[in-house]
């Protein structure tokens, strides 16, 4: 079967790591350990899954005239990606502070810069990507303006619509009417449906008040729980893999990247979560956002 095409419209950071014995709490300076410097972006993360996972993707990003900018385009066209990357001539690129302590757990700040003046006028210029896109994936990194844009125009060209709603924010109904699918974590569950999101049951809860919102179908993610989907009606639980987890930076990214990979090729959406979850498990495994994606042999070779 032919591959259908994935694009990917989202953001492009370049990380900044450090990692620490514990996340310093308000007013603290601790010393930390290993610093590294990492391209990330849940977009470009994302992008990179796909690619790197096997798919058909193209990239609609933004990021400042300077060098994060460069680098990161030149790294898009490494990894295969067919990139169309606008260039803000008075924003930096978007940067992230990211603080990793022992226990695998992160603290992140974000510094969007450029992503946020990703529009809907910039989108009009890559209108052919999205006419030839089969499945257009988004996170929240960029303007909600232009999300809602792509999510219609998108829509209108009978792509299917996937939005990987992160970082957690309000919704407008007129959006959630047009995904075919959306893949919240638990906060951001929380905050769609409006009730806590602890365990598989919550979930489920969850899950059907979105879909009621509507959305055809959900996927909640839930770390080392796995995913639950809620699909025409069943709910579905596809248990996380059991891994000695390092850091779970890019995570949900992995999870994202490696779902639509699985949908574009055919597979209904509990093997596409499985898929996604054994990917998602390797990336815990690893340092780093784009560093921890893995490649597709390391998912046929390797059971984690
Ligand atoms: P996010 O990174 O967006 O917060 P999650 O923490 O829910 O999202 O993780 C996304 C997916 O990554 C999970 O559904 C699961 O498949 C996988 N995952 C996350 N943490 C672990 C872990 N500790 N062990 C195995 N898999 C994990």
């Amino acid at each position: 079967m032919d591959q259908l095409n994935i694009l990917v419209v989202g953001s492009s950071n370049t990380d900044m790591v450090i990692k620490a014995a514990h996340l310093p709490s308000a007013g603290e300076t601790i010393l930390g350990g290993e610093f590294f410097m990492n391209p990330g972006g849940k977009g470009a993360n994302q992008a990179v899954a796909v690619a790197r996972l096997g798919g058909k993707v193209s990239f609609i990003c933004k990021t400042g005239n300077d060098i994060f900018g460069k680098q990161s385009l030149q790294l898009f066209q490494d990894e295969g990606i067919e990139t169309f990357l606008f260039s803000d001539p008075h924003n930096p690129s978007g940067v992230a502070l990211i603080t990793i302590d022992d226990k695998a757990e992160n603290c992140i700040v974000v510094a969007s810069g450029a992503n946020a003046t990703l529009s809907p006028d910039d989108l009009k210029k890559a209108d052919g990507a999205i006419s030839k896109a089969d499945f257009v994936i988004m996170q929240l990194e960029i303007p909600l303006e232009t999300v809602v844009y792509v999510a219609d125009r998108a829509t209108e060209l009978s792509a299917k619509v996937i939005l990987n709603p992160a970082p957690a924010c309000m919704l407008p109904d007129h959006l959630l009417e047009k995904l075919y699918l959306i893949t919240p974590n638990q906060t951001e569950a929380e905050m769609i449906s409006g009730i806590k999101v602890e365990n598989i049951e919550q979930a489920k809860i969850a899950a059907s008040i979105i879909h009621q919102k509507g959305v055809k179908n959900v996927i909640i993610t839930l770390g080392q729980e796995g995913a639950l989907i809620f699909s025409e009606g069943q709910y579905h639980h596809v248990p996380a893999l059991k891994v000695s987890a390092i850091d779970t930076t890019a995570a949900g990214d992995v999870f994202n990247g490696a779902l639509c990979v699985a949908l574009a090729e055919g597979k209904n959406l509990i093997a596409s979560t499985e898929f996604a979850c054994k990917a998602a498990a390797i990336a815990v495994t690893k340092l780093g956002a784009q560093s921890s994606i893995p490649f597709r042999n390391e998912l046929s070779l390797k059971q984690p």
